[in-house]
């Protein structure tokens, strides 16, 4: 929200801009969404918009070279378990099963702009949707003129900068640290330049504690738990928003070197957090990040 322009109105543009995608395109609770209306016709044949077509290719692939730890089929699942909403708890192992039964990302087949999704499948795009809104920003600052550098936050998880500070100097964004006891703790910082994504995964988004053990709302598609691969966070940097988000989901389910190893096929750069207040970065994140926070270590990855 640091924007570098002459121009008025701008940010109510861009509110109207992402209230339109969370609205239109991606919400499981608004009916009218073109996500709702995919789920409803689950066992059918339908059309998509363009856009949401688009979207969908990429998000198929991403679940294909993650191995199927980022599933845009969780719906059920995440909505059983609801960390973070009003009926949050610790679902029945039978539960689990049967939600599972619905879920897997081969359950989605694309022909162009076809879409048939398996009876009882439910998308829930909530790991790669805010992702979705910067790369949905970043069309529409291309085309203000006035607008030299900008940089956006949503919801602290995904940002966005875009072309260069007046003073040519890089971005530098805060990474918060998982285990903070205050908000403004931070892990470190990481240096973004020109138009890049950095998307941030972590188990202290959304979670409660349960005779001692963190539930968390990032799941395991494999098992229908929240993941537990040792890691409390991950922050990736790409080239677009979709996949820093994506990304940074999977690679927290993966864990360290799995997750390194996906970083590497997309030209990412990755750090990942575990629970022994180690730190790993991969080799393009050396050269972005500064610990600030003296109670972690750096660690190399090994592969
Ligand atoms: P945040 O929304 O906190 O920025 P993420 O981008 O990691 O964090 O997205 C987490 C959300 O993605 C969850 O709230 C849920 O809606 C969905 N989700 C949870 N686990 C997975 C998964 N393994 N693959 C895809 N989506 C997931
Ligand atoms: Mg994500």
């Amino acid at each position: 929200e640091t924007l570098y322009t002459t121009g008025d109105d701008l940010n109510a543009e861009i509110g109207n801009k992402l209230r339109e995608i969370e609205n239109g395109l991606l919400s499981w609770t608004d009916e009218d969404s073109q996500i709702s209306k995919l789920n409803a016709a689950a066992g059918e044949m339908t059309e998509a918009s363009d856009e949401l077509a688009g979207y969908l290719a990429q998000i198929e692939q991403l679940a294909d070279d993650s191995g199927g730890a980022f599933d845009p089929t969780l719906g059920k699942v995440i909505r059983l378990w609801d960390i973070g909403g009003e009926n949050q708890r610790i679902p029945g192992e039978d539960e689990i099963q049967e939600v599972l039964k619905d879920s897997g990302y081969q359950k989605i087949s694309l022909d162009g702009n076809t879409i048939h999704m398996d009876e009882g499948c439910s998308l829930d795009l909530g790991a790669a949707g805010k992702g979705i809104g910067c790369d949905l920003i970043l069309e529409n600052l291309k085309n203000q003129k006035d607008v030299t550098a900008a940089l956006m936050n949503l919801g602290g998880s995904s940002v966005m900068t875009y072309g260069s500070k007046p003073d040519g100097s890089s971005w530098n964004v805060a990474v918060t640290d998982p285990r903070a006891e205050n908000d403004d703790d931070y892990l470190g910082v990481v240096a973004l330049n020109g138009t890049e994504f950095l998307s941030t995964s972590g188990d202290y988004e959304k979670y409660f504690i349960e005779d001692g053990v963190r539930y968390h709302h990032i799941m395991d598609p494999s098992t229908g738990y929240p993941a537990k691969s040792g890691v409390t966070g991950v922050t990736v940097v790409c080239d677009t928003g979709l996949e820093a988000d994506a990304l940074s989901t999977a690679c927290f389910v993966l864990g360290v070197e799995k997750g390194a190893q996906l970083l590497k096929t997309y030209g990412a750069d990755g750090l990942f957090v575990d629970e022994d207040h180690h730190v790993y970065l991969t080799e393009g994140m050396k050269e972005r990040f500064s610990l600030l926070a003296d109670s972690y270590s750096v660690e190399d990855i090994l592969e």
